[in-house]
């Protein structure tokens, strides 16, 4: 190419972006201090709470701020969908974000990401009234261990309040301190210590390459600092029903269920339970000691650790290959079981269509998926 042509296209290309983020940059600046939207209030299930908030933030922010907890795994950028509520009435335009993640019963239903909605104006919502008991943690962060080169695990001492009250499977929204450049941000993490251990909480963190949160976990908070979390979240946990259980997990979907086998373990629950859990290699393993030991107290307890890449002539003398066939070795009859998975949405997927073509119900499958 001529080289005067290329650099009057690298130089257009360089002033139109420079010109882009003037105006975006023009537009935030706009928002904040020109137009002054001044308090709102934003009405909670038809007047049972009123909140008086400066217009101009998000609902899921302005929320937050009144200590309204609304589970939002993404930290606010419109893609988890976790934040959805009904917005009755002053909740603006629907824009592109929300567009692509509700469906168009939703939209006629005034269903909205909460953190995608502006508060312009005076507005009616409606908030599920279990969200009324999430609250905002403080706590030390008492022991850092790793378990493996892309697990960490956090013991966390709670401090304000001292106690948590939760379910086995619910998750909770850490925030992490701002480094090196990048931001302060919150993330979904489900409980791995049970709730008879109420004045601690786990976390079982997986180093996402460049991910903000989980690489804070795993390179900068430190033994003796401070954090903070909201919580607790979410609907996936143990039902009253006394079925057997079919407990399956890859990486750190380990956490709820560590969470739930112990609180099986602390009330003497003793029927039938098979935990698979699904990793690479024996490097990816953890907990197998903790898991012996509770096969021991319970014989009907069985933890099945499945490898779908260990060296053929390592020496491991366990499973090997995928999860979904595996189980079929240890259940002839999956019917009679009630299933519980967790981790990335792809395996959790595919899970659900092999039990339910095994004979499963649907009804009888309960999932976290990281997503
Ligand atoms: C209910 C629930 C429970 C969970 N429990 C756990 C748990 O127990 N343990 C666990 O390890 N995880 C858990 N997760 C996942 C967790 O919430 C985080 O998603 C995960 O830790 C990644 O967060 P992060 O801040 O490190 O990464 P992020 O900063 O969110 O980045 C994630 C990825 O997206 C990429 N990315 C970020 N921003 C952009 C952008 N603007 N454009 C393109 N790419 C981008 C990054 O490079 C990275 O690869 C859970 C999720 C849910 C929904």
């Amino acid at each position: 190419m001529d080289h005067s042509l290329f650099f009057l296209i690298a130089l257009s290309t360089g002033f139109l972006t420079l010109l882009g983020c003037l105006l975006a940059g023009f537009i935030v600046l706009t928002e904040k201090k020109v137009l002054n939207y001044g308090q709102c209030t934003i009405d909670i299930n038809n007047g049972d709470r009123k909140l008086t908030v400066a217009g101009g933030s998000s609902l899921l922010s302005s929320l937050a701020e009144q200590n309204v907890f609304i589970p939002s795994a993404c930290g606010g950028r419109g893609t988890c969908s976790f934040c959805k509520l009904k917005v009755e009435n002053g909740g603006g335009f629907i824009g592109p974000v929300e567009e692509s993640s509700l469906t168009s019963v939703e939209q006629k239903n005034n269903i909205r990401l909460s953190c995608q909605v502006k508060i312009r104006s005076d507005i009616r919502i409606h908030v599920p009234p279990e969200l009324f008991s999430v609250k905002k943690f403080a706590g030390i962060l008492e022991r850092k261990r790793f378990l493996t080169k892309d697990m960490v695990e956090l013991r966390i001492r709670l401090t304000a309040p001292e106690t948590i009250t939760f379910k086995a499977g619910q998750y909770l929204q850490l925030q992490s301190e701002p480094y090196k450049g990048r931001e302060s941000v919150t993330r979904a993490y489900s409980i791995a210590s049970p709730p008879h251990d109420s004045g601690y909480v786990e976390l079982i963190i997986r180093q996402v390459p460049e991910g903000i949160c989980s690489n804070w976990a795993f390179s900068v908070v430190k033994e003796g600092q401070k954090v903070s979390f909201s919580g607790p979240y979410g609907d996936f946990f143990l039902s009253e029903n006394t079925s057997p259980l079919l407990f399956m997990a890859w990486g750190s979907g380990m956490a709820p269920i560590w969470s739930m086998v112990r609180t099986l373990q602390k009330n003497g629950d003793t029927r039938k339970c098979l935990f698979f859990f699904g990793a690479r290699t024996q490097s990816d393993l953890f907990f197998i000691d903790e898991f012996r030991l509770i096969e021991k107290a319970i014989p009907s307890f069985s933890f099945i650790p499945v490898l779908s890449r260990e060296a053929v002539d390592s020496g491991w003398a366990g499973e090997r290959g995928y999860t979904t066939t595996t189980f079929k070795k240890y259940i002839s009859d999956i019917s009679a079981f009630e299933a519980y998975l967790c981790g990335g949405p792809a395996m959790i997927d595919s899970t659900v269509e092999e039990f339910v073509k095994s004979g499963l119900q649907k009804e009888k499958i309960f999932f976290d998926k990281f997503s």
